[in-house]
């Protein structure tokens, strides 16, 4: 989950991932990221698959344990193991909470939704440090992990979307990805590259039009079905994707939305 990127800038500046839409190796769809388009919201849309009115985490003020039902416990509780390389708002939200910079940076601990977890918490942490975080997190074998750079909201806020550093950022984080796909694509995994929310040209995002709400969605794995999609996902979907590919039930309050046809 890239943080902050923005549909257009992902779709005109991401090379190697056009490359694999161009080649039939990646589906790529336009999605409608629920409101309000802040990050603690989003996370929590994105990873239990419910919207703000009921989950409840309506800013990022809000600074609980999420009290619904989240990928991570329902693929723990289905003894698979899950991981996280993100920002401390994720251990937060299913971990512990308010977090404590000096026992949660790296977790490890098979009772917790996140079992394997190295958490950042400065906004200026660098995306190759956060991949290669990813990489020593696979050793453990996750069955489900959580990507999270956080390069491109940081540069977006600092010099807004149009500006050469956000679209520059977004061609470093393609060349990060083009570094690691090949390696998570051999170990077998499906993999979604998405965005919590855009960017607008004054560096923020939080409302509702298309700069901050159009989000991309790539889709690498024998079991999507190539192809361009743009009509509009709803984010409301990620989730219950993600209950599929893995074989879980769905959470209680996950939303009933169109998915896209899997193999
Ligand atoms: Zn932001």
């Amino acid at each position: 989950m890239l943080d902050g990127l923005r549909f257009d800038v992902a779709q005109a500046s991401m090379g190697f991932l056009g490359h694999l839409v161009e080649t039939n190796q990646a589906s790529f769809y336009r999605v409608q990221a629920e409101l309000p388009t802040l990050s603690r919201p989003l996370y929590e849309v994105l990873l239990t698959g419910t919207p703000v009115s009921v989950n409840g985490i309506t800013a990022n003020e809000v600074t609980r344990l999420s009290n619904q039902v989240s990928l991570f416990h329902l693929a723990t509780d289905r003894g698979l193991t899950t991981a996280a390389a993100a920002y401390h708002w994720f251990s937060e939200l299913y971990n512990r909470a308010p977090f404590d910079w000096f026992g949660d940076r790296e977790q490890h601990n098979d009772s917790l939704p996140i079992q394997h977890g190295k958490f950042y918490f400065d906004d200026a942490y660098p995306d190759s440090h956060l991949f290669a975080d990813a990489e020593v997190l696979r050793q453990w074998q996750p069955d489900f992990m959580l990507v999270h750079p956080m390069g491109l909201d940081y540069t977006g806020h600092c010099f807004g979307s149009d500006s050469k550093q956000y679209r520059g950022k977004a061609i470093a984080t393609d060349s990060l990805l083009a570094q690691c796909l090949p390696r998570w694509i051999a170990a077998g995994y499906q993999i979604l590259i998405t965005a919590d929310h855009g960017m607008n040209t004054d560096g923020q995002h939080g409302g509702i039009t298309a700069d901050v709400r159009d989000v991309p969605l790539f889709c690498v794995g024998d079991r999507f079905i190539p192809g361009i999609y743009l009509d509009g996902l709803s984010q409301l979907a990620i989730a219950p994707l993600i209950c599929k590919l893995l074989d879980l039930p769905y959470g209680e309050n996950m939303q009933k939305v169109e998915l896209p046809e899997l193999n």
